[in-house]
């Protein structure tokens, strides 16, 4: 189907309309929290939206509001009028998308990053293995440790936020099926993602050994492709649409109990392909039962008879909540029942474990002051648990947490819940 559909991609009255000003999302806003800036709370946000809407000019200044919001979507947890705000704001940028035109040298590289790099195994292999040699041949220590980094200001802080190359990358397993441990209790595809191929495969690989563990055979389909959460939140979501007619096509008639990801901002945009492909009277109803069967990996192994056969995995632990599995997907306590389920484990609760800590897809690259802001204020809280280790379920929010350990931390390590399952699976004896 001709993607022709763009009028539906600008924030819609009816959903405007819902907010009544009452401005109780304020203080969830990280945003309004460092700023205290109307324009950059949500209601403020909504407010300029509206005056597009009204029939007001798309200006710099509506643009640069709205693309400092981290679309964490805290403020629709916090707002008692159900507003969606995540879909508002992806709207928004899609308008601001539709009707601006970049420089010419963002739109090259917009265009390679979104339409090729992240769609293709091969580009993502090399820029793995270049990535590789980087971090591998003591480049980058040399890079770092000189001091350079620093002098190059912004093109050093984001280059502290590179993620890590993991030969062999998870590629070399998409297409295969892993049996389930003992008796088979589900069948379940895997979507592995696109950068986490190369940065996180070995989280990829303790994911699928996880749900072996607990009775499922794993298919990690060959079809799949990149789920288009970055392109959605960039605006792009007729983009977002090709990826994810591709991703339904691969899973959606094989009859799995269950459609997994072990990525929370991923896994929100999977959860919404229903909303993106509404309007496509070929993928709607395909679309629907797609989102259905999507599951978080948190979310899936609360709902099922958790393997108990686990050893000791003896740290203190804190849950930094990922936004788009909170806010996105409202799957909080999840990831707290598997982290309590570990022996050995002590768990310690974060104060304001749901507020973003600044990662918010290619956000911390493309507004990096601010996501640094963010951290600073996230790392004081993850320091006054004094927690060893600093949860999550989200790779985005596992290198932006890095970061901030290194940075501001006292030394924390930072992993997946699912790594500290995998842990506690290998240490039963
Ligand atoms: S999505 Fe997050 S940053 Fe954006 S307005 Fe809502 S709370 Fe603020
Ligand atoms: S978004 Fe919700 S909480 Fe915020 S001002 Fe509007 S109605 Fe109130």
């Amino acid at each position: 189907m001709e993607d022709s559909i763009v009028k539906f991609d600008k924030p819609q009255q009816v959903d405007l309309d819902r907010c009544v000003h009452c401005g109780l999302c304020l203080n969830a806003c990280p945003t309004y929290r460092e700023l205290g800036v109307e324009m950059d709370s949500p209601r403020g946000r909504i407010y300029q939206m509206n005056q597009v809407a009204a029939g007001a000019p798309v200006t710099p200044s509506y643009i640069e509001h709205i693309e400092l919001c981290l679309a964490c979507r805290a403020c629709e947890t916090a707002c008692p009028s159900g507003v969606q705000y995540g879909k508002l704001v992806e709207a928004a940028r899609s308008e601001i998308e539709a009707v601006t035109t970049r420089p010419r040298g963002e739109r090259f590289l917009r265009k390679f990053v979104f339409e090729h790099l992240l769609q293709s195994p091969g580009l993502l292999k090399t820029a793995g293995a270049l990535l590789y040699l980087y971090q591998a041949s003591g480049m980058q220590k040399v890079m770092r440790s000189s001091g350079l980094m620093q002098l190059v200001g912004k093109l050093g802080r984001l280059e502290s936020l590179s993620p890590p190359a993991e030969p062999p990358f998870f590629f070399s397993k998409i297409g295969k099926t892993f049996p389930a441990e003992g008796t088979q209790r589900y069948r379940v595809a895997f979507l592995a993602g696109c950068i986490a191929n190369v940065s996180f495969a070995r989280l990829n690989e303790a994911t699928v050994r996880v749900l072996q563990k607990n009775g499922c055979e794993v298919v990690v389909p060959g079809e799949q492709t990149c789920c288009g959460a970055l392109h959605v939140h960039s605006g792009l979501r007729d983009e977002a649409r090709k990826l994810a007619r591709r991703n339904i096509d691969a899973v959606v008639n094989s009859n799995f109990d269950a459609v997994i990801t072990n990525a929370a901002g991923c896994g929100s945009t999977l959860k919404e392909y229903d909303e993106l492909l509404e309007h496509d009277p070929a993928y709607a109803a395909k679309a629907k039962k797609f989102a259905h069967l999507m599951k978080d990996v948190n979310e899936f192994l609360a709902s099922i008879e958790l393997n108990t056969q686990m050893g000791e995995v003896p740290v203190t632990v804190t849950y930094q909540d990922s936004c788009h599995l909170a806010h996105g997907q409202r799957v909080r306590t999840q990831p707290r029942k598997l982290l309590r389920a570990v022996p050995g484990l002590e768990f310690r609760e974060m104060p304001m474990s749901d507020l973003c800590c600044g990662s918010a897809g290619i956000y911390n690259v493309i507004q990096n002051e601010m996501s640094m802001t963010v951290l600073k204020t996230k790392m004081d809280f993850v320091n006054g648990t004094r927690a060893e280790v600093i949860a999550t379920a989200n790779p985005g929010c596992m290198l932006q947490l890095q970061a901030g350990a290194k940075m501001h931390g006292k030394g924390q390590r930072v992993a997946h819940v699912v790594e500290i399952l995998d842990e506690a699976y290998r240490n039963f004896k």
